[in-house]
């Protein structure tokens, strides 16, 4: 009898898995419109400066930078402005111009609902298709306040088709992958001109690494890409599942922490 139930308390294997569920390549062709939230300066390159970099040859892109980054990690307070400024030459460096600063204290962004306005009038007034945005499931507070704000309201804009989520503390799920070998050299040149963000960590290997290892996926030698978890503004896939799964974790967490 104990060995009757054993046998139907074993948890069973999903043998019906592939082998190995690799991300999809992302078609970058079909976007036309691209708003992207940047939560300190260098995010938005180091997280898709890339896919950016190749969205240029037919995208209208615009960035929105939410913090001047004057209180990330041992920087003075007063560093904002210059970083602000390099920023902008680093984008230009891309290709983009088109850009707007919420300057919202660096370290203390909430998923408030002046943050939510800001969100809510940039898409109004773009009327992108794709949204860039930090990943929910980044370790840093700022990201995660940004992305959970763009989350719960992006997709209440028809224009809106997919929000794409991208890696900078932690290595997102990654859904798509973009392979951005044609343009490493631009973004190693973009990511250089944000000079103070590099006196305080070595971000250029960092990135280029992870790139290199997100590569391993595309199967072909010394390959760049970014990783982003896509999701879209039609839930039907197992993937949009996952998405829900992660989200009311991410409740429960917060729950529990507070
Ligand atoms: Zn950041």
């Amino acid at each position: 009898m104990l060995k009757f139930i054993q046998r139907f308390r074993r948890p069973k294997f999903p043998v019906d898995l592939p082998l190995c569920q690799l991300p999809s390549v992302l078609d970058v062709s079909k976007a036309t419109r691209v708003l992207v939230f940047a939560p300190h300066p260098d995010d938005e390159v180091l997280g898709c400066g890339g896919t950016l970099a190749l969205l240029t040859d037919h995208c209208q892109i615009r960035v929105v930078l939410v913090t001047n980054g004057s209180g990330g990690g041992d920087l003075p307070p007063e560093i904002g402005p210059r970083r602000c400024l390099e920023w902008a030459e680093s984008l230009a460096h891309l290709g983009i111009k088109n850009v707007s600063y919420l300057n919202a204290p660096d370290g203390a962004v909430v998923p408030a609902p002046g943050l939510q306005h800001f969100i809510e009038a940039e898409i109004d007034a773009f009327q992108p298709d794709w949204i860039f945005s930090p990943s929910m499931t980044d370790y840093h507070r700022d990201h995660m306040a940004i992305a959970q704000m763009v989350q719960s309201v992006c997709f209440q804009f028809a224009c809106v088709k997919q929000l794409l989520m991208y890696e900078i503390w932690a290595p997102t799920w990654a859904t798509h992958i973009v392979n951005i070998t044609p343009v490493v050299t631009l973004k190693r040149e973009a990511l250089l001109l944000q000079k103070t963000s590099l006196q305080y960590g070595n971000y250029l290997q960092a990135i280029e690494g992870l790139n290199l290892y997100r590569g391993l996926y595309l199967g072909f030698p010394n390959a760049s890409a970014e990783a982003f978890w896509v999701v879209t503004s039609t839930p039907s896939s197992w993937r949009m599942d996952c998405h829900q799964f992660w989200l009311r974790w991410l409740n429960f967490f917060h729950q529990q922490n507070k």
